[in-house]
């Protein structure tokens, strides 16, 4: 399936999965919309898509968190960036590492305003188009630890369940329309997740990809992107992909 021209729609693409994905996306030709909360990142991830054969670049300033603001905008893309043909719902986080019992509230609001509520937010604005236009790939971030949670992170890891759940259920609801749902579920991805869990603290982040090979955010780019080329009758429903040094959310091959 060739993607020149195509409208792919990331969330959070301004670091890490979603940079890597826009950059993928671009070198096949696609027009992307980009969104993100630093503007300037995205800009950089803009500027970087259009070397690398972007067809064309929309950037916008886009906290998932807010519904009305998600709804404006994509109620006010200009009309050549209406038709979305693929959109990645990948903007996510996780905040804080500790046991559920003394974990803290604003950290489980942030999670689960972001990674559930701000992919249902997105979802609601763009499908409802795709299902008039009779075309269209969703496409969500999941984890590993959406089926089977790590201790210290039931909350994050809930959050990635849910994801699970809302992208099966949606394939369901869409049963009878072309539109397709994929749900992408990586193990370890060395980026910028674990600087944003321990609130930028760049040594105890680094000591999550010790002794292992992480998976990098262009493997789970290749995967988004495989995905995405299936003939339009065939839909992908999960990939799970993990390092070869991570067997489940729980179990690493750690050299220490
Ligand atoms: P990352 O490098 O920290 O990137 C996260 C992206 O999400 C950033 O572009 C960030 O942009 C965006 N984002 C966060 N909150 C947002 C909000 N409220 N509104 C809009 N954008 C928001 O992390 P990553 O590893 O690439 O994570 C991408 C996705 O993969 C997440 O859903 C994550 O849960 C999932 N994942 C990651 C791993 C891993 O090990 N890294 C494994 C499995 C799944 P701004 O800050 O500029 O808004």
């Amino acid at each position: 399936m060739s993607f020149k021209g195509k409208i792919v729609f990331i969330t959070g693409a301004s670091g890490g999965i979603g940079a890597a994905t826009a950059l993928a996306f671009a070198a096949q030709g696609a027009k992307l919309l980009l969104a993100a909360r630093r503007a300037g990142k995205l800009a950089e991830v803009a500027s970087a898509a259009l070397e690398h054969g972007a067809a064309s670049v929309h950037s916008i300033d886009m906290d998932v968190r807010d519904y009305r603001a998600v709804q404006n905008a994509i109620d006010s893309l200009p009309p050549p960036w209406e038709a979305i043909d693929i959109l990645v719902n990948n903007a996510g986080l996780s905040r804080g590492l500790e046991k559920l019992y003394v974990g803290k509230i604003e950290d489980w609001d942030e999670m689960i305003d972001t990674n559930v509520k701000g992919l249902l937010y997105v979802t609601r604005a763009v499908v409802p188009g795709m299902v008039v236009r009779g075309h269209g790939h969703v496409i969500n971030l999941g984890s590993t630890a959406g089926s089977l949670p790590y201790p210290n992170g039931a909350v994050y890891c809930g959050s990635k369940a849910a994801e699970h759940s809302i992208n099966d259920g949606l394939r369901q609801d869409l049963l009878g329309t072309p539109v397709r749902v994929t749900s992408i579920e990586p193990g370890m991805v060395e980026t910028d997740f674990s600087l944003v869990r321990f609130r930028g603290d760049a040594e105890r982040a680094a000591k999550v990809y010790k002794g292992v090979t992480p998976l990098r955010p262009e493997d789970v780019a290749d995967a988004i992107l495989w995905a995405a080329g299936r003939p339009p009758h065939v839909n992908i429903a999960q990939v799970v992909l993990t390092t070869i040094d991570q067997a489940n959310s729980l179990l690493f091959n750690r050299q220490t």
